[in-house]
């Protein structure tokens, strides 16, 4: 199974993709993840995004559609995968629809959670003690959501549109969420 974790930073889609690997034995594809990692050593692409990522703008494109197929490809992504982070713009939407199809392969579920925003200004500053991350300050929280509003909001029409969009309400606890994606997903 190949899904997409769809909704605004703080709204859970790390902590649900991480239940639903364990449960489905499929993999987590983060390109948050994977752009902190590269940060953290230093590499060429986190030399590139890291200044993108503090602020909470988007890293370009190019750069991401790059990460993702090439990700995708790898062997252990053919049992199934969830994209999390991914994609954000139209742009990478497209681009995604393109290297699935030269897979011959596709995805089954896009999940939207929907938290409000007052909820997850909360969330995202509780995170920002916890994990220390550079990028949970207030400007960086703030322009993450407006961008998220700008650029990514739009996918949800798109998905809708293709008949594989299911949405969930994000709030309440980890467990109870857990349940209506396993309830979503019918497995
Ligand atoms: P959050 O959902 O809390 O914003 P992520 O870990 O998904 O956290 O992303 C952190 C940052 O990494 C983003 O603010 C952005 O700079 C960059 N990033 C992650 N995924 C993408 C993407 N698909 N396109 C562009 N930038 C991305």
């Amino acid at each position: 199974m190949n899904l997409i974790f769809l909704g605004p930073p703080g709204a859970g889609k790390g902590t649900q993709a991480k239940i639903v690997v364990e449960r489905l034995g499929i993999i987590q594809v983060s390109t948050g993840d994977i752009l902190r990692a590269a940060v953290k050593n230093g590499t060429e692409l986190g030399l590139k995004a890291k200044a993108y990522m503090d602020r909470g703008d988007l890293v370009p494109d190019e750069v991401v559609i790059g990460i993702i197929e090439d990700r995708i490809k790898e062997p252990d992504c053919s049992a199934g995968f969830i994209l999390d982070g991914f994609p954000r713009t139209m742009e990478q939407a497209k681009a995604l629809d393109d290297i699935l199809s030269k897979l011959g392969t596709k995805i089954d579920h896009v999940i939207n959670f929907e938290v409000n925003e007052e909820e997850l200004v909360s969330r995202l500053m509780a995170r920002a003690e916890a994990e220390g991350r550079s990028d949970d300050n207030p400007e960086s929280v703030r322009n993450r959501l407006r961008v998220f509003q700008e650029k990514t909001q739009p996918l949800v029409d798109y998905y809708k549109g293709t008949g594989i969009l299911r949405n969930i309400y994000g709030l309440g606890d980890i467990q109870e969420v857990a349940g209506k994606v396993q309830a979503v997903l019918g497995a």
